[in-house]
């Protein structure tokens, strides 16, 4: 052989091993979280994607059709806290937004801790993953790394951004909206945002979005969602109907200033912007040692609580999410290259159908009162044992009993507990009460209390769950809300694509715990600390 022919066969090997990076660990896995996207929006919506958004997944990743939460709080602090450790909140501990402290007595906020203090605000208070009580995959990942593996999170919301990416992050950034519009963090994670932040903050990009949110494509093409004006949006303060377009100029002024876009898919375009001033900032994905960046879209929930699950804004949401997705997927084959990095994509929880739009379709549905139902547990509870303010507190589903004054009282627990579940078993809007002692004697194999059991921590829960009939929210005048342990809630996309992922799709049930194992059997990782759900084998290329 000549010495040119010798060249070229040894080119074409080297090529060869560039353009297939089947056999190199990733660099970089990307956590997508698309905050309250149902399963079904991805079939509803696709005629309307192009071919480099969610059809990445679809056409050259790994697609599990099957994927729910385990749990009953289907709200974006579990869920996210969910997706990172492989958990449910009966082992990390985030068992809803916000819950009750027995100790201190008051409610307190997931991701609240006063011991740090907010970066690039004047608003927001100090924030950290304290109350996380396990480590997540992007910790494992650290350590796995001797922390060379860098660990970085982006989202609207503090909770989104905090509880996806864990303890030993690198940065966790989220938005301060107001007339601040700034990307922000915590002492926790440093001492001063990186220049690249505050660059970012000090571009004024955000006045960009402050225009006309109108329809990507004529509205006439929008044909999976109901008509535009229906009485079951919200009206933005400030505007007539809950119609296109959307003057957002107009609409800051009158609803608390930047806060407006968080409402409107320029929330979702704003949150792209400084994933890629992040991603290059960070050098995430340069070196050999894996990188885990968490990227989680808002936007989606915001609009989905103003109008609901058939609403033309939504419909034009995910149109945009998917070229949102785009713009990512391009910055991330030119800043890692393809076949370099990994990205899976899920959300923190699904979302009801609204309820006056199922009862005006003969479909059975409803709303609860809430505080009407807490007066009249507390004046039976008062007529039958002759105690005031047995209750301390109801939220996310769960009564807390007093049980201190209970016992001063020489009164016994378990008895209130079960005069209580029989009260509240009575009342309209309920499917069912149980006390927590006794739901944790029950038959986990029946779904549904499994799914309570999993929302049960002994430390943080209450003393009696209880769980609204399908299709019954919490009363509103208009939108939605999740929350409950049906499938409209838990359902929720799966979808991988790069860097080691195998090309496929399955109809078997997958978990949100089985996320986390997933990524750390992926990055040959050891799992978080607490992890109850399994790998998802299929998904995986052998190696
Ligand atoms: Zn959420
Ligand atoms: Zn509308
Ligand atoms: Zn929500």
């Amino acid at each position: 052989m000549n010495t040119k022919s010798f060249f070229i066969i040894v080119s074409l090997l080297l090529l060869g091993c560039n353009s297939n990076h089947d056999n190199d660990k990733t660099k970089l896995v990307v956590g997508v979280v698309v905050d309250q996207m149902r399963m079904d929006y991805l079939y509803r919506f696709q005629s309307h994607f192009g071919e480099n958004g969610f059809k990445r997944f679809y056409n050259e990743g790994f697609v599990a059709k099957n994927h729910h939460f385990d749990y009953r709080q289907t709200k974006t602090g579990p869920g996210h806290a969910s997706i990172a450790t492989g958990t449910p909140p009966a082992i990390n501990g985030i068992i809803g937004n916000d819950w009750f402290d027995r100790q201190s007595r008051k409610s307190r906020y997931c991701v609240d801790d006063s011991t740090y203090k907010s970066l690039g605000t004047a608003r927001a208070k100090g924030k950290a993953p304290t109350a996380l009580l396990v480590s997540t995959f992007a910790d494992e990942n650290r350590l796995a790394t001797q922390m060379n593996g860098k660990a970085v999170s982006v989202s609207l919301k503090d909770r989104s951004a905090i509880l996806a990416i864990g303890h030993t992050a690198n940065g966790a950034y989220w938005f301060s909206g107001g007339d601040e519009g700034n990307f922000i963090s915590s002492t926790f994670y440093m001492d001063a945002l990186p220049a690249w932040a505050t660059d970012f903050n000090t571009s004024r990009k955000i006045d960009d979005y402050l225009t006309t949110w109108d329809t990507y494509y004529p509205i006439s093409q929008y044909a999976e969602t109901g008509r535009d004006d229906s009485p079951y949006e919200k009206r933005p303060k400030g505007k007539e109907t809950p119609t296109f377009p959307y003057d957002l100029a107009a609409l800051a002024a009158t609803n608390n200033g930047y806060d407006a876009l968080q409402a409107t898919p320029f929330g979702n375009s704003l949150v792209t912007d400084f994933a890629l001033a992040a991603l290059k900032g960070e050098g995430l994905g340069a070196d050999d040692h894996p990188d885990v960046f968490m990227v989680s879209y808002s936007s989606t929930d915001y609009i989905g609580h103003d109008f609901g699950t058939n609403a033309k804004e939504l419909q034009d949401a995910y149109i945009r999410l998917d070229l949102e997705l785009a713009r990512l997927f391009r910055a991330l084959d030119t800043h890692v290259g393809k076949g370099a990095y990994t990205v899976f994509l899920t959300a923190d929880h699904g979302v009801a159908p609204v309820p006056n739009y199922l009862t005006d379709n003969k479909i059975p549905a409803g709303y609860f009162r809430k505080k009407p139902f807490v007066k009249a547990l507390e004046k039976a509870l008062q007529d039958a044992f002759g105690l005031n303010d047995i209750i301390l507190d109801v939220s996310n589903d769960e009564v807390y009993l007093n049980r201190e004054l209970i016992s001063s009282a020489k009164l016994d627990v378990d008895v209130i507990r079960r005069f209580a579940v029989a009260f509240i078993q009575r009342q309209d809007g309920i499917a069912a009460a149980y006390t927590t002692t006794d739901l944790m004697k029950m038959d986990a194999d029946n779904p549904i209390v499994e799914r309570l059991q999993n929302g049960y921590n002994p430390k943080r829960s209450g003393d009696v769950i209880y769980m609204l009939l399908p299709g019954y929210i919490a009363k509103r005048t208009y939108g939605t809300t999740h929350g409950s342990a049906f499938i409209y809630d838990t359902h929720v996309p799966l979808l991988l694509y790069g860097n080691g992922i195998q090309k496929g799709q399955t109809f078997k049930r997958t978990k949100i715990s089985d996320i986390a194992p997933t990524i750390c059997a992926l990055l040959e990782i050891s799992n978080p600390t607490g992890v109850t759900g399994n790998p998802i084998g299929e998904a995986l290329l052998s190696r």
